[in-house]
């Protein structure tokens, strides 16, 4: 391995592995200092709609600041602390389920309990009967509906006069600053797509890892890919799954509009199907990665969004193990259920109808779904042998006509669940009919998979990445990206750009700021609230 790759290598592992406060600049205090509240009247106007459920329950520094600022009211207490246990309740196993709800509902439900919320009680045993009926359904809905509505009334009211909303004021002022490229450290060349590199890089402030997708604007001009560029960053922005990379910033250079996700450290389920193994993926790893990714599918399809570019390449692991469905360049948005064709995708990956131009809504993604799980289990992909590269026209003949082969790695369900999935009717495709993505998942190939548990983050992938390894090409590997001579940008060109540069995107910022510590050291306001000794989960 070359010297200069193998320094760039140790950089990124060391910035990876130092992650914490030791990561931030020395100077993150000043970075990150509050603007004087007078400062902030401007913005207090321009949040005027003011929504209870935006910023007290989705905005989580602005749901920090709310459970804050109710801690200072005694009669408002156990209101706060039944919604933290109600959010720990969602983060235990299936088997501590049922004893933690108990827990719940001796607490604060009960007329003896010691922290009773007094409107709660008269339906105690609704309650119960729905946690013995089934501990792992959605048992508290009502409560939590009911506690929503209490505290967005009157308690919501005066939290708008308190110091914890001129605070949160404060946090999105810092928000709502301009991000240039000097908010970033910039580490190794990660890898190269259609319109330029992706980098990882680091947040100066926090020491928060990102990788940043970087657009060159010659090239996007060149291409005609500014609706395109747009378009990626607009539905990135609209997604928040844990199964989708994120966007955390938007911001524009003399050359380039750069996208900073999610950093996914771990390679992608190309190199891990066909550089780390020979015969496929161990099964386990199978229905760990599809079950991931048709979460994944299923939240994007509940934006009303078709991803259309459903391949290993595009489904990177991150330090865990865990995966994210990535590159949203040619995903669409379906407007109130029309249906919409264009040949868009990997010609290897693209569904019958869509090769044929036909109309479609998401039928595509499920197709994709049907060739990943293939790919993975067999190694190489259903319509082409490994390192095979048939002409277009003999592609599209196989996708069309040829019927799928299976080796002895597939099961009886794996054959039934790529046999649903790549059903050239889309009509009668698995996904496609009524019940949509529940039908996949209810699918005997995912028996194995708790789903519930999955979808909150509970299951434990069975293969981590080694955390000294860089998954990516050799950076000299890596083909160089530079602006091209001869286009010329103007006016017009910036109006665009002006559209793509909107700097943080609220929730990750915020998410950021918990996440890497900052939030908590700087939140200060001298004593507070804390939770009572007798409540400990
Ligand atoms: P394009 O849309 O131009 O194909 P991609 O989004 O696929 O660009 O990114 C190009 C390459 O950059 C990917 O193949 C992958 O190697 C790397 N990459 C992209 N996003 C990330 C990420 N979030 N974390 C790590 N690497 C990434
Ligand atoms: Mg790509
Ligand atoms: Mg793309």
């Amino acid at each position: 391995m070359d010297i200069d790759n193998m320094v760039q290598n140790s950089a990124l592992v060391r910035a990876r592995e130092g992650g914490g406060s030791k990561a931030r600049s020395w100077r993150w205090k000043e970075m990150l200092r509050f603007p004087h509240i007078s400062e902030c009247r401007d913005l207090a106007k321009t949040i005027s709609e003011r929504d209870y459920y935006d910023l007290c329950v989705y905005q989580p520094i602005g749901k920090k600041l709310f459970h804050l600022y109710c801690m200072t009211r005694q009669e408002l207490h156990n209101y706060i602390l039944l919604l933290d246990a109600l959010e720990a309740f969602e983060t235990k196993t299936d088997e501590e389920r049922h004893s933690f709800g108990l827990y719940i509902i001796n607490t604060f439900i009960r007329s003896q309990g010691n922290h009773c919320v007094p409107s709660l009680t008269k339906h105690e045993q609704s309650y119960i009967n729905s946690l013995e009926f089934d501990p792992c359904g959605d048992v508290f809905h009502k409560c939590k509906g009911f506690l929503h509505e209490y505290l967005s009334q009157e308690p919501f009211t005066q939290y708008q006069f308190s110091m914890h909303f001129d605070r949160f004021l404060q946090w999105k002022h810092l928000e709502r600053r301009p991000i240039t490229k000097n908010n970033f450290r910039e580490y190794r060349l990660l890898g190269k797509g259609g319109f330029g590199e992706v980098w990882a890089c680091q947040v100066r402030a926090t020491g928060m890892m990102y990788a940043c997708k970087k657009l060159e604007k010659t090239h996007i001009k060149k291409w005609q890919g500014e609706h395109m560029a747009l378009n990626e960053k607009e539905l990135l922005e609209e997604v928040d799954s844990r199964f989708v990379v994120n966007l955390a910033y938007a911001y524009e250079t003399k050359h380039n509009l750069c996208m900073v996700l999610t950093m996914m450290s771990g390679g992608d389920l190309r190199f891990h199907i066909h550089n780390m193994s020979k015969n496929g993926l161990a099964m386990d790893r199978v229905y760990f990665y599809a079950a991931e990714v048709c979460c994944g599918l299923i939240h994007l399809h509940q934006k009303s969004i078709v991803y259309r570019d459903l391949k290993p390449e595009n489904i990177l692991l991150d330090d865990n193990g865990h995966i994210r469905i990535s590159d949203l360049g040619l995903a669409v948005k379906l407007e109130d259920g029309d249906l919409v064709h264009g040949r868009v995708g990997t010609l290897y990956y693209m569904a019958p109808e869509v090769i044929c131009k036909e109309e479609y809504n998401t039928s595509p993604d499920w197709w994709g779904l049907g060739c990943l799980i293939y790919e993975m289990i067999a190694g190489k992909s259903p319509f082409r042998e490994r390192g095979e590269r048939p002409k277009s026209s003999e592609m599209e003949k196989r996708i069309k006509s040829k019927p799928v082969e299976y080796n002895e790695k597939f099961s009886k369900d794996a054959i039934d669940i790529c046999n649903g999935l790549l059903n050239r009717d889309p009509k009668h495709r698995l996904g496609c009919r009524g019940s949509g993505g529940k039908e996949v998942k209810s699918h005997p190939f995912f028996q194995q998979i708790n789903f519930r548990m999955l979808e909150a983050g509970l299951v434990e992938p069975s293969f981590k990445p080694d955390p000294r390894l860089v998954y990516c090409d050799d950076v000299q590997d890596i083909e160089e990206f530079s602006a091209l001579r001869g286009v010329a940008l103007n006016q017009s060109d910036g109006e665009f750009y002006a559209k793509f540069n909107t700097g943080s995107v609220p929730r990750s910022w915020q998410n950021e700021l918990i996440d890497t510590g900052c939030f908590e050291e700087l939140n200060i306001f001298g004593p507070m609230g804390s939770r009572p000794p007798d409540l400990d989960w």
